[in-house]
C-alpha cells in the first residue's frame, strides 16, 4: 500500500491534520490503535478543553465547529486565579464585557466526534483502526511504517500524533526533555446548587491545586491536583465524602456539590521534543509538546500547530516540492517553536512558583500577583497567552 501521508494516532491532534490535509490531492491514511467504536463514538474522558479564540477559527475553517452541539458548549467570562487562602485574586475578562468571553469550554470527546464525523466524508483520508504501528523506517525516497499486523506502508511522510508518551518518537532518536510533576489531577464532573456566572477559577492552594472550569447549567469539570502518593485514597473516597470535601474545598461557594461519573486521573508529565521534525517525519500534538494543563493550552498549541503544518504543506505540494524533505518540514518547525517555547518552559515556571510552598516563594507569589493586578502590560500579556487572541480583547479588573 502506498500513501502520501500517514498520520499515526487518531487523537485530537492527528484527526483535526486529517481533517486540515482534506482539501489536498494526495492520499492520506490516519492509523488509530483503538477499536473503530472508541474513535466514531468516543466516551467521557474528563477532559474539558477550554478552547481559545483562534482555535475556534480554526475548528469553524474545517467545518467541525459547527459539528458540536451548542448545548455542550460553555462560554467562560471571567478567569480568577487565587493564591493560598487569600480572597484577592488576579482577574480577567472580555474587553467587550458581558457579551464576550474569554473562550469556550467543550468536552474533549465531543470535539474528537466532530473530527471524526468531519474527516469521514473525505474521499481522500482513509483510516485504520485496532492496529498500532510498530516501527517507521526511511529511505531516501520515501518512508516504511511497520504495523503490528505485520503489514508494511510506504509513504511520503510520516506524521506521528502519538501522545505526550509517543513511541514512535523514541524509536525515530529524537530525544526529549521530560518533566515530571510527580502529581496527579484528579478530574471530576459536579453539579452544585448555585451557579458558577461562567466563571473559571484556579487556586493555589498550599500542597495541592484546585481548578473550577464552568460547564452548561449549574455543572462545572473540578480539577484537584495532588501529590501522586495522594491520589488513590482521594479517587478511592466514597461519594459521600468525596462531595463534602470537594464542597467545603470551595466553602460552600456553589452550595452543595455532588460528583456525576466516574473520578479520572491523568499523571502530570510535561514533554517539550528536542526537535519537531527529520527526514520524511514530522511530530505534532502532544506528542511535539506535552503541556501542563494549568495554562490549558495543550490542545490550542496542537491545532494550531496541525494548521502551520498542513498549510505549510498544501504550498509545498503547490510548488512542487517534496513534502517529506527536512527543508520543507523545518518551515513548520520554526513557526511552531517559536509559538510554544515561551508558553512550555513559561508554563513550567509559573507551576514552580505556584506549587512551592517554601515561605520565600509564597512572598515572591504574592509579590508578582499585586505586581501583575497593578501592572495591566503584564496582565494583557498573559490574558495574550491565555486567550490567544488580541490584548485588546480583555480588560484587567
Ligand atoms: C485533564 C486535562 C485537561 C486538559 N485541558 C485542556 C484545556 O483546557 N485546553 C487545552 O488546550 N488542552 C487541554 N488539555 C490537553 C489536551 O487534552 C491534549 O493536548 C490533547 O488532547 C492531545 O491530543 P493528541 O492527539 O496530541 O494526543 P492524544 O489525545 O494522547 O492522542 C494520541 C492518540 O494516538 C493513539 N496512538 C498512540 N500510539 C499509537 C500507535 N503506536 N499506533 C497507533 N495509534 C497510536 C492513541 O490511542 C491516541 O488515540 C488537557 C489535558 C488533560 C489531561
Amino acid at each position: 500500500m502506498e500513501y502520501d501521508i500517514v498520520i499515526i494516532g487518531g487523537g485530537q491532534a492527528g484527526l483535526s491534520f486529517a481533517c486540515s490535509m482534506m482539501d489536498a490531492n494526495i492520499k492520506v491514511l490516519l492509523i488509530e490503535k483503538r477499536p473503530l467504536d472508541l474513535l466514531s463514538n468516543p466516551k467521557p474522558d474528563g477532559r474539558e478543553i477550554a478552547l481559545t479564540h483562534l482555535s475556534v477559527d480554526i475548528l469553524k475553517k474545517m467545518d467541525v465547529w459547527q459539528r458540536i452541539p451548542t448545548d455542550v458548549i460553555s462560554p467562560m467570562k471571567e478567569a480568577r486565579i487565587f493564591d493560598g487562602d487569600s480572597s484577592s485574586f488576579l482577574g480577567f475578562k472580555n474587553r467587550q464585557g458581558a457579551s464576550g468571553e474569554l473562550g469556550y469550554l467543550v468536552p474533549n470527546y465531543k470535539i474528537c466526534k466532530a473530527l471524526y464525523d468531519r474527516v469521514q466524508e473525505a474521499e481522500n483520508v482513509e483510516i485504520m483502526t485496532d492496529i498500532s504501528v510498530d516501527d517507521v523506517r526511511r529511505q531516501n525516497e520515501f518512508a516504511q511504517v511497520n504495523l503490528s499486523n505485520g503489514e508494511q506502508i510506504k509513504t511520503t511522510l510520516v506524521i506521528a500524533a502519538d501522545s505526550r508518551f509517543s513511541t514512535i518518537r523514541r524509536k525515530m532518536g529524537i530525544p526529549a526533555l521530560m518533566k515530571d510533576f510527580s502529581k496527579v489531577m484528579i478530574v471530576s464532573q459536579m453539579n452544585h446548587e448555585k451557579p458558577h456566572n461562567n466563571i473559571t477559577l484556579e487556586n493555589f492552594h498550599y500542597g495541592q491545586t484546585l481548578a473550577l472550569l464552568p460547564m452548561v447549567g449549574n455543572t462545572s469539570s473540578i480539577v484537584l491536583t495532588v501529590e501522586t502518593d495522594k491520589a488513590d485514597d482521594i479517587v478511592n473516597q466514597s461519594e459521600q465524602e468525596f462531595n463534602e470535601n470537594i464542597t467545603e474545598m470551595f466553602k460552600g461557594e456553589f452550595g452543595q456539590m455532588t460528583l456525576e461519573g466516574e473520578r479520572h486521573t491523568y499523571p502530570l508529565v510535561g514533554v517539550y521534543s528536542q526537535t519537531f521534525v527529520s527526514h520524511r517525519f514530522a511530530l505534532i500534538g502532544d506528542a511535539a509538546v506535552g503541556m501542563h494543563p494549568v495554562t490549558a493550552h495543550g490542545a490550542n498549541l496542537g491545532l494550531r500547530g496541525q494548521d502551520i503544518l498542513a498549510t505549510t504543506l498544501k504550498k509545498a505540494l503547490h510548488q512542487g516540492e517534496d513534502i517529506g524533505s527536512v527543508n520543507v518540514l523545518k518551515r513548520y518547525e520554526s513557526k511552531q517553536i517559536h509559538l510554544t517555547r515561551l508558553m512550555y518552559f513559561g508554563t513550567n515556571g509559573i507551576v514552580a512558583l505556584f506549587t512551592n510552598d517554601a515561605p520565600v516563594v509564597k512572598h515572591i507569589r504574592k509579590a508578582v500577583l499585586k505586581l501583575a493586578t497593578h501592572f495591566p502590560p503584564i496582565k494583557y500579556l498573559i490574558s495574550h497567552h491565555l486567550a490567544n487572541a488580541s490584548p485588546k480583547r480583555f480588560l484587567p479588573f
